[in-house]
Formats: C-alpha cells, structure tokens, sequence
C-alpha cells in the first residue's frame, strides 16, 4: 500500500480554475470558518457545464461564481448542480443554480428532504428541544448561557431558498457526467445518504465530504435525532467503500487537496475511530458526560468556536458505544447523560 500523494501542491485562486483531468474543472469559494474553503467541480457536458457542489450562499461567493461563469467556464451555461450531501457549504447555491440559471438540481433524496427542510426551518431563537439535546450532552454553562441567549445559526442564512423539485440519485445508479459514466456509492455517518461518484471511465472519484485526506469529516448527533449512531454509520461506509478503492484513483473531495493513495487513507479513516473509541472506553471507568470527553476522543481539549463541533462530535461516539452495548448511561440531577462503560 503506498502513500497519499498530492498532484497539486496549491489550490486555484478564487474565480480560477485548475484542469484536474480533461474537461474536469477544480475550484474553491471561501468560507468564514476555521475550514475556510470549498472544492468545487465543473465537469463539461459539451452544451453546458454539470458543477457538483455549490459553496455558501453570500455575496462573496455570487461574485465569485460570477467571475467563474464568464472566466473558466466561458460562459457557457451550468445545466446541473449536483450535491453531495445536505451541508451549507456544498448545497448553499443549489436553488439559486436553479430559479436563477435554469440549471437541474441531482442529490440524494434524505440531502434534499433535509436541506429543504432545514432552509424552511428559521428560528430567532433556540428551540427547546435544542436547549434540552444541549443539556443531555452536558454542554459547558458559559456556552449554554451564551447560545440560549442569542439566534441560533440557521440554514437560511447561508442557503439560499430551494424552489420544489429535484433528479434522485441513489445506490447503484450509473450517471453520465462530463463524458463519462459514473457508479453512484452511498456513504453515511458524516452527512445521511451522502452520494459519491466512481468513473468508469477514468480513475476520478468525486466524493465530496466522505472521504477527505489530511483532515477528519465531523461525525456528528445532532436534535433533529439524539439517539443517531453516526459512528456505526461511517464505519460501514468506510469497509464498503474501501472495497472500490484503487492506488491510481484521483479522488475529488470537497475540502483541502485532489489525491491518490485512497486505498490507504481508508485504512486511516476507519482507525482514527477504532482509536477513538478505545480511548473512549479507558476514560469511561467512571460516569463522564459528552462534553468531559474530548481529551481521550480528540487528544487534546476543545473550546472557543470548534467546541459545538466537538461536543457533537463526542456524542456521537458515546451513542455508538451505547448502542453496541459498551457503554450505559444515567441522567444527572442538571440533565446531562452520565455515560460509564459496562464492565
Ligand atoms: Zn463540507
């Protein structure tokens, strides 16, 4: 097994684009987090152009696509937005894409129903059953003071409204794009129903958010459903599709580098949670709540704006140890569940 290699050591500017193999476009719009881009595709369909992801939606990113229309894609039309999975990040332009170009929205029907869902859903301020998913995981009383008290972040405000109607993508579909045909692999545990891409072709994989190299996809549970196991999820995905892996394959993920080596940075994926887990399992010889368990699941403590993330990121390994019968839990007098391993 040989290593994870890199054929472009430096991302395109924004508006610019970098020809990944024929007719296959690399980009990047910017986002306002410590993750600070997306990669995004245009792959050419000889009339128009089929881009996979979109960015957020925001002034900055509509200029920026702006100039991608009348630069590298040379004004010719974008006919279809396909979109890996639900994030604001990958289906934030999706519905612009659509009302606004004409263009046909392909995505998987759990990333639509939940996107569509979830732009409807404005709040100006927490639900309950936020406040209370929040105090289950023993959030820090600072954090939970501050987010009780403020509007929450809602998909509105960077996902711009999807007009009703979408191309189902599913398991086992063989898609054309860009010249060549495509099997359709489902993955989970980062987003449901997450929808990558194998050429038949050719040795590209488009594969958005499920397998990234350099950087882990967040594993999250979140209120829409407390007792998820992510965790299980993902590793099912991981041992299926490790299967399809090749060396030569150049895999197109939605963060950080294009790269090759895929074979092993699977092998990778499915350890760092093997690992987590086990170190889980030492720290819980005595009850811990989700958030007393960052140091043994991510080495080293987490605050500031990564800690949302993390506390659902820790619940979600808790709920996988609890659903595989390794850990119990018990409620404590505040409301947080008290999580201890079986002995
Ligand atoms: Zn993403």
């Amino acid at each position: 097994m040989s290593g994870i290699r890199y054929p472009w050591d430096a991302a395109p500017e924004h508006g610019e684009a970098i020809e990944v193999a024929e007719g296959v476009l690399w980009m990047r719009l910017p986002l306002p987090m410590t993750l600070d881009h997306v990669n995004i595709y245009a792959l050419d369909d000889g009339d128009g152009w089929t881009i996979v992801d979109t960015g957020f939606d925001s002034k900055t990113s509509r200029e920026i696509w702006e100039k991608i229309l009348a630069g590298p894609l040379k004004g010719k039309p974008i006919t279809r937005v396909i979109v890996t999975h639900h994030h604001p990040d990958h289906v934030g332009l999706a519905g612009w894409f659509q009302a606004d170009h004409g263009a046909a929205l392909w995505t998987t029907r759990t990333a639509w129903l939940f996107a569509r869902m979830l732009q409807l859903d404005e709040q100006a301020v927490p639900t309950q059953e936020s406040l209370d998913f929040y105090r289950r995981a023993g959030m820090d009383e600072e954090v939970f003071q501050q987010r009780a008290s403020e509007r929450p972040f809602n998909f509105s405000d960077v996902v711009a409204p999807m007009p009703v109607g979408f191309k189902r993508v599913k398991q086992d579909d063989v898609v054309r794009i860009g010249g060549r045909d495509w099997d359709v692999h489902i993955g989970n545990g980062h987003a449901p129903e997450h929808a990558t891409f194998w050429s038949r072709d050719d040795n590209l994989v488009l594969s958005g958010d499920q397998i990234l190299p350099s950087i882990s996809s967040n594993i999250g549970v979140y209120a829409t459903e407390p007792e998820a196991d992510p965790v299980g999820d993902w590793m099912e995905s991981c041992a299926r599709l490790s299967q399809y892996a090749r060396e030569d394959h150049l895999v197109l993920g939605g963060h950080k580098l294009p790269f090759t080596g895929m074979p092993l940075r699977m092998k990778q994926l499915i350890e760092n949670h093997h690992g987590a887990l086990d170190r889980l399992m030492e720290h819980l010889d005595r009850p811990q709540t989700a958030g007393e368990c960052f140091l043994p699941i991510f080495k080293r403590q987490i605050g500031g704006p990564a800690y949302g993330l993390a506390l659902v990121e820790a619940l979600a390994h808790l709920n996988h140890l609890y659903h595989v019968g390794k850990v119990r839990r018990t409620l404590r007098d505040d409301g947080a569940w008290l999580w201890q391993r079986v002995e």
